[in-house]
């Protein structure tokens, strides 16, 4: 059976945008236990837009992200930006 190759670089954009912010350093896991109305799980478009939406929304929810990697780190860094009508 195919075996996905683990991406262990950043794309181009994230390393030109961190870069730009003087690489911070990456946010703290998450350690212990953490309450919220929703918890969204990949910050890529879907979690990201997802968040962003619910708080628009209803701005007292309390949303969590939570991103194994970086925001940005999968596919929705990685695409060719294409904008098709379908
Ligand atoms: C090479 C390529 C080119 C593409 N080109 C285009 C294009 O031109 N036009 C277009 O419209 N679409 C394109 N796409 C498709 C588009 O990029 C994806 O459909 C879209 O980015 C998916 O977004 P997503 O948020 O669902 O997933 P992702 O962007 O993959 O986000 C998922 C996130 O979840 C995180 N994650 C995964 N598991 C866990 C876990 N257990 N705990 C915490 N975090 C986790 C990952 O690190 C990642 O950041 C392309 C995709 C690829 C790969």
């Amino acid at each position: 059976m195919f075996e996905a190759e683990r991406i262990t670089y950043r794309n181009f954009w994230l390393e030109q945008a961190l870069a730009e912010e003087g690489d911070p350093a990456p946010a703290p896991p998450l350690e212990s236990e953490r309450r919220c109305d929703i918890a969204i799980v990949g910050g890529g478009y879907t979690g990201l837009w997802t968040a962003i939406d619910l708080k628009r929304r209803d701005p007292s929810l309390d949303v969590v992200l939570i991103e194994k990697e970086i925001c940005g780190w999968g596919g929705s860094g990685r695409n060719a930006g294409y904008l098709l009508n379908m």
